[in-house]
């Protein structure tokens, strides 16, 4: 670690993408990137997807329950989202930035964000974050799990059940569900990254240099109506409504991890458990590479990607 010049902690290797588009095909890196530890489904989609049905089958109303609108089924909802995201994102700050239990191992940037910087609300990040993320992140995300149910409620969406679809259920959950949202967040990434959409809507998001996991839902309302409006896929794509519930998970709760600015976090003794998403520090830090993640290789096949090779070079120097 280099504080003086600030570089914090980066991989000793290149960024890679995962194996699933790669040439040639090998099925073997494939099915460790599925199953194995660190990969696809563990330990973050296993996670997000228990999460996913702790919530659908203890904490949601019957689906028929929302053939029309009920205010106070959606403050439940609401509530309920508000105070998932508390628990989770809070313990996240709280044991990273506030307790600081590993201080800066594993940082990619060796500083803690300063407590008074007047480019945020009330001239602090993570007061800014928190104020975006309550007034803003959760009253749309709960809208859209609202609409989702309304949809499956009235038949808009085409239910299908695990028991008559077994193998199809964990295609969308192992496979279609990750590969749609990277591919859709990429794509509403792009979008606003067009100048103009840049100055008034995206720039909010871009304010987090050395971002933090409150800041992965620091945007504009307006990226929020377009972030999380990838569960309109199921309009064609037929699904079980826990399977919209574990979408909106991942895009909800995800960004914790994606913003953390930790690559691995400690969880007992020089334990660590793998969370790191460099590539998309290297956005928030260079603006404009890395417009999506890891699983699909756009970056790479429209000449955005960096790879982290000048942070290594600017480390070894
Ligand atoms: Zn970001
Ligand atoms: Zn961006």
């Amino acid at each position: 670690m280099d504080k003086k010049r600030n570089i914090g902690w980066k991989p000793d290797y290149k960024l890679q993408f995962s194996p699933l588009f790669s040439e040639p095909l090998n099925l073997v890196k494939i099915f460790k990137f599925i199953f194995y530890y660190p990969g696809l489904l563990l330990p973050w989609n296993l996670i997000f997807l228990l999460i996913s049905l702790g919530l659908f089958y203890f904490l949601t109303p019957e689906i028929k329950s929302f053939t029309t609108f009920n205010l106070e089924i959606f403050f439940f909802l609401f509530i309920r989202n508000l105070l998932l995201i508390i628990l989770i994102w809070g313990s996240l700050h709280y044991l990273l930035y506030k307790i600081k239990i590993q201080n800066n191992d594993y940082k990619y940037n060796s500083e803690f964000p300063k407590s008074n910087n007047k480019a945020f609300l009330f001239k602090n990040q993570t007061f800014d974050n928190i104020f975006l993320t309550i007034f803003s992140a959760v009253p749309i995300w709960t809208s859209y799990e609202y609409f989702t149910f309304y949809c499956f409620s009235n038949n808009f969406f085409q239910t299908i059940s695990f028991a008559s679809n077994p193998i199809y259920s964990i295609f969308l959950i192992i496979l279609f569900i990750p590969i749609f949202h990277e591919l859709h967040f990429y794509l509403v990434h792009r979008f606003i990254h067009l100048k103009l959409l840049y100055k008034y809507v995206h720039y909010v998001h871009h304010k987090n240099i050395n971002p933090g996991p409150w800041s992965g839902l620091a945007m504009h309302p307006i990226e929020h109506i377009l972030y999380f409006s990838g569960i309109l896929i199921f309009l064609i794509v037929p699904s079980h409504p826990v399977l919209v519930v574990f979408y909106l998970i991942r895009a909800s709760i995800g960004p914790a991890l994606t913003h953390s600015g930790f690559d691995k976090i400690l969880i007992r003794k020089n334990k660590y458990l793998e969370a790191g998403h460099y590539q998309h520090y290297l956005h928030h830090k260079y603006f404009n590479c890395n417009f999506g993640d890891i699983i699909i290789p756009i970056d790479k096949w429209f000449g955005t990607f960096n790879d982290g090779s000048m942070e290594i070079k600017k480390k070894n120097n």
